[in-house]
């Protein structure tokens, strides 16, 4: 069982760095954060990491301020690369990869190619956390406190609290185990579900109104463009979650959401509910991700880049 091997790697060696992947989400933060608590209270040496600045939501989370986004040259007993489907969504600290005699790669995405040393890879896991969980107890530890408000979070936000076709028996048995640490999980969903900036509201505003229907009413468009940010002083984390309000509605089975990042760069977020398998449609423009939650980055101006998603998404559904 490739879990008991990687229990048996942690159990010989000593320092260890732990990474996920750019742009995190609550299941990189929190998977991260979990193993990285978890190997800091059994006492080894361990570095954690993510290429981009964390979302400041997530700070009420054990070892928030402890991440680096920079490497200083060193050597690591082993690295742990986490929910990440390959070596480009390290962005800048895929030098890390090289500074470790092992490189172990944990995920649940089905387009993950194996690129490390120990590949563990579950598609059947509704987020990296229910892993980490696994692999603690599976080799003999305890779970704490903090590496439960950790694996927590991981799990009910790649889930959707709980909602998506992701969620299995199995994720809410470990749910239950991790509530029975004590963790305050009423506060930690209403922090990560039922909390908004008032820049966030305002924003709200500004992109409902950009809302576009195609496809008799089953694909629903919203955009986000550096001015609107601007406009109503929120940063670039704060429209990571409107993709939502396009899916939602009644008739639409794909939400797409747009994103400028710079000038003829813009990031896309899909969402379906029932029928479409957005990863399929992501691939196509070199992103990835799940059935129901992909993305990737699409270059071009405003109208090219809505246009060529817009095709292939209707050219999926034919
Ligand atoms: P989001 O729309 O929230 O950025 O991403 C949804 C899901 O798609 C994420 O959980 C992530 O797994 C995946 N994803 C997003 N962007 C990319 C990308 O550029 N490449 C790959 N491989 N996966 C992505
Ligand atoms: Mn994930």
């Amino acid at each position: 069982m490739i879990l008991n091997k990687i229990g048996n790697i942690i159990k010989q060696n000593k320092s260890f760095a732990v990474v996920s992947h750019i742009i995190p989400d609550g299941d990189a933060i929190g998977s991260t954060l979990g193993l990285y608590n978890f190997l800091s209270e059994i006492g080894k040496d361990v570095d954690v990491f993510n290429p981009d600045k964390l979302p400041s939501k997530f700070n009420f989370l054990p070892g928030f301020f402890d991440v680096k986004d920079t490497l200083v040259k060193r050597h690591y007993d082993c690295i742990f690369v986490l929910d990440c489907s390959d070596k480009d969504r390290l962005g800048h600290l895929v030098e890390l990869l090289n500074m470790a005699d092992v490189v172990i790669n944990i995920d649940h995405h089905i387009s993950n190619d194996l690129f490390a040393d120990i590949n563990y890879v579950d598609t059947n896991a509704g987020a990296v956390g229910e892993i980490i969980y696994n692999l603690i107890r599976i080799n003999g530890f305890e779970i704490s406190y903090n590496t439960a408000m950790c694996l927590y979070t991981s799990i009910v936000t790649d889930t959707g609290g709980f909602k998506y076709s992701n969620t299995t028996s199995m994720t809410l048995n470990i749910a239950g185990d991790l509530i029975n640490t004590g963790i305050d999980f009423p506060e930690i969903n209403r922090i990560l579900f039922d909390t908004l900036t008032a820049q966030q509201v305002k924003l709200l505003s500004r992109v409902t109104s950009t809302l576009e229907l195609y496809n008799n009413n089953s694909i629903a468009m919203l955009h986000v463009t550096k001015d609107m940010l601007e406009e109503c002083g929120a940063n670039e984390n704060d429209a990571s979650e409107m993709v939502n309000y396009a899916r939602d509605i009644d008739t639409v089975e794909v939400g797409v959401f747009i994103k400028e990042v710079e000038k003829g760069k813009f990031r896309v977020s899909l969402r379906s509910k029932n029928k479409i398998d957005v990863r399929i449609i992501a691939e196509k423009f070199n992103g990835g991700g799940h059935i129901r939650a992909a993305g990737c980055t699409v270059y071009g101006d405003f109208d090219e880049v809505k246009n060529k998603v817009l095709n292939e998404i209707i050219n999926h559904w034919k």
